[in-house]
């Protein structure tokens, strides 16, 4: 493809708009591919500055990790230390520096964004991006005025919002978003969580491990539906064990603020019932970002749920514009949006491109983990496929045990017909990380054999996958088979 224009003449091959993990990724990609590109993002934290790496590097993924990290280390050293035969005075709280270390991390690799952006030669523009018919993308800088951009191609990728319920305001004090619940500065008696989704476990976690009575409200009778029964069972258990109080079917119908707190009601199956708390953090999903941004002629059509419609290769329905990320259809993942740039920035130069929406690994970093590709044995079921299950109990595994970590499990479903995997599903220590490997095997169509036949290193806790396969057809060889 032909090189367009000058950078600074506000022509480019590609204009991204949206510098999240989605955007800035395929930005990266296109101008490896040799084309010009401006990334423009209208992110400011909250001390006011712009950013990079939109809500994954400054208010979700990145933040939230480095809490859980340290959280989980505090609760350890008081709960657990002991059994190592490690005498601690019991560990003392710096909620000040815990919440620095966060932000320097957050700030080092928004740093690290802009270099590389510098190294491969992309524009990143901080300011609003507004798609025009034909292409033409109305820049407007900080605090400057608008500016007319020309692209060959524009990819839309503006990510996505938390959605507030319309009885509890979020506030930035005593009701807050996502976001809010990962900058408290001092750690709340009693905090509500509405919803029990992936970021209230993983925030009513932080929380709960540094001290707090968290109780989650979830409005669902089932513990995480899209999880594997077998596995949300066993993650429910652990996380009751902690201490989390999570009630099931409760669904929230006002929150009133008071002098001494929220007043929460609830609904469930029992009837109306009452919670107050200091704080709440509401996290009921999240919502498309489109307000502002296309212009009724540039001929993008949005979904009935307000998502940009996109082919399988993430085309919108206007040539040459592009969609990615949570905008659009599909898990709101950063990995799942960061592939769609990198397939789109390829596309956009002629090369090939792809994303295999059935093999998107999904985590939620509670302690213990939960991580899974594929199909559930739910799912399975419901599509009347055969299939043969293999599983292995943490507790038998010499890593974990070494570890104190040895809760959990690892579940393999495998195809009868013809032994391909179709879903690996673990609750338990670095979850998040043994995952990867059953996502390589399902990208390579292994079957349970192959991983059955793979050496894995004794003693670790991948060990576990390869018991389960082993499981698969009755052949574990550090379990009971039955
Ligand atoms: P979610 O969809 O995972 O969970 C929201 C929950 O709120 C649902 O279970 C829903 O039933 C419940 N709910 C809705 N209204 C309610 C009400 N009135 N009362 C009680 N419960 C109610 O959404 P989330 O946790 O906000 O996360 C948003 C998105 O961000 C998700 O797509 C998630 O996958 C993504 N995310 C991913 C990670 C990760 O990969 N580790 C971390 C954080 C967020």
């Amino acid at each position: 493809m032909s090189k367009s224009g000058t950078v600074g003449g506000g022509k480019y091959d590609v204009v991204v708009i949206g510098g999240g993990p989605a955007g800035y990724v395929g930005a990266i990609r296109a101008a490896q591919n040799g084309l010009r590109v401006a990334c423009i993002d209208a992110w400011e934290n909250r001390d006011g500055q712009p950013a990079f790496g939109g809500t994954c590097l400054n208010a979700g993924c990145i933040p939230s990790k480095v809490l859980l990290e340290s959280s989980e280390l505090f609760h350890r050293a008081g709960s657990e230390f002991a059994l190592h035969g490690i005498r601690v005075n019991p560990p003392e709280l710096d909620l000040t520096a815990m919440q620095a270390r966060k932000a320097r991390i957050v700030s080092q690799f928004g740093g690290g964004i802009q270099e590389l952006f510098k190294a491969n030669g992309v524009t990143g523009l901080f300011g609003r991006g507004h798609l025009l018919p034909g292409n033409k993308v109305r820049y407007t800088p900080r605090g400057g005025k608008p500016e007319l951009l020309e692209a060959e191609h524009v990819v839309l990728a503006t990510g996505s919002t938390p959605i507030e319920l319309p009885f509890a305001r979020f506030d930035g004090a005593a009701i807050v978003d996502s976001w809010g619940g990962l900058d408290l500065t001092a750690v709340p008696g009693r905090l509500g969580v509405i919803g029990g989704g992936v970021i209230g476990l993983e925030l009513g976690s932080v929380w709960s491990r540094l001290g707090a009575q968290v109780t989650v409200l979830e409005a669902m009778e089932h513990f995480l539906c899209m999880v594997d029964g077998q596995i949300a069972k066993a993650a429910q258990l652990q996380l009751k064990k902690q201490g989390l109080d999570i009630r099931l079917g409760a669904k929230v119908t006002s929150a009133e603020q008071g002098p001494s707190g929220v007043a929460l009601t609830y609904e469930d199956q029992r009837g109306r019932h009452t919670l107050e708390v200091d704080r709440l953090i509401v996290a009921v999903g999240r919502r498309p970002n489109t307000e502002g941004l296309l212009d009724p002629l540039a001929g993008v059509k949005l979904s009935e749920r307000g998502f940009i419609e996109v082919d399988g290769e993430c085309r919108a329905s206007a040539p040459n514009v592009w969609a990615v990320g949570d905008v659009v259809r599909g898990p709101m993942l950063a990995h799942k949006g960061s592939e769609e740039g990198v397939m789109v920035a390829d596309l956009i130069a002629g090369r090939y491109g792809h994303v295999n929406y059935a093999v998107i690994p999904s985590v939620i970093y509670t302690a213990p983990e939960i991580a899974w590709v594929g199909q559930t044995e739910e799912q399975l079921k419901e599509a009347h496929l055969d299939y043969k299950v293999g599983t292995f109990n943490f507790a038998a595994s010499g890593r974990a045990r070494a570890m104190e970590q040895a809760a959990g499990l690892v579940k393999v479903l495998a195809s009868t017909a013809d032994d391909r995997i179709l879903g690996v599903h673990i609750v338990g220590p670095m979850a998040s990380e043994l995952i990867g490997e059953a996502v390589v095997a399902m990208e390579f169509q292994a079957t349970a054999e192959d991983l059955q036949r793979t050496i894995h290193a004794h003693p670790s806790l991948a060990e576990a996958l390869h018991e389960a396969a082993l499981s698969v057809d009755r052949r574990a060889l550090h379990a009971i088979n039955r």
